[in-house]
């Protein structure tokens, strides 16, 4: 594509740099930020530092937070003895759509994938394991997508937990989760939270 100005190939380049936006969507986005009477660049461009640089991860569920502990560890409301353990903050925002989990999430920032280089050492596994160490929670809901990575995973997560005297479930399988729990609807997602089955090793 022939740009009229190097800046504007330069925005189109930057935008089109996201997940899920081609050059075409890139240069609509960048001519109407030109044109736009509102100056919404100047509020995207504030919007996207802030973003950046003042969004903290809370420090005992690892979720994105404005606040060193998030709301959902902060409040008193939650049943503390159910822990949710969730591949990423977009699989915990699905689950809490829902509506139908009252109790708390621990993100991992990822799945165990040998093939990727991906090893427990590289994810919240640790701050997961003191977690538990402390006795308070009594069921750990591991709500992983059903790939292999996901499957490493939890059976990681099991032999890990294996002293203690934990319930381990399993958000229940075979739903229409596409093997991406973010792409669940609600309801789906809702009632296979609902449905959770007891893990088993080699399930
Ligand atoms: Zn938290």
């Amino acid at each position: 594509m022939n740009y009229p100005s190097k800046i504007l190939e330069k925005a189109v380049d930057a935008i089109s740099s996201l997940p899920g936006i081609g050059k075409k969507t890139a240069l609509r986005m960048a001519l109407h930020l030109i044109y736009d009477k509102n100056d919404k660049a100047s509020i995207l461009s504030s919007s996207l530092s802030e973003l950046r640089n003042g969004v903290k991860f809370c420090s005992i569920c690892h979720s994105i937070s404005d606040e060193n502990v998030c709301a959902i560890c902060s409040t008193s409301s939650r049943n503390k003895r159910l822990l949710c353990i969730v591949e990423n903050v977009r699989d915990m925002m699905a689950i809490e759509d829902t509506g139908s989990f009252v109790g708390l999430y621990h993100i991992l920032g990822g799945l165990i994938s040998p093939l990727e280089g991906v090893s427990p050492s590289d994810l919240n596994i640790d701050s997961l394991l003191s977690r538990l160490e402390k006795n308070e929670v009594e069921e750990i809901i591991m709500a992983i997508s059903p790939t292999i990575d996901g499957d490493t995973t939890t059976f990681y997560i099991s032999k890990k937990i294996s002293h203690l005297n934990l319930k381990m479930t399993s958000i229940a399988r075979g739903v229409s989760f596409g093997g991406e729990l973010e792409y669940a609807d609600e309801f789906t997602l809702g009632r296979s939270i609902s449905a959770r089955l007891p893990y088993k090793l080699g399930q």
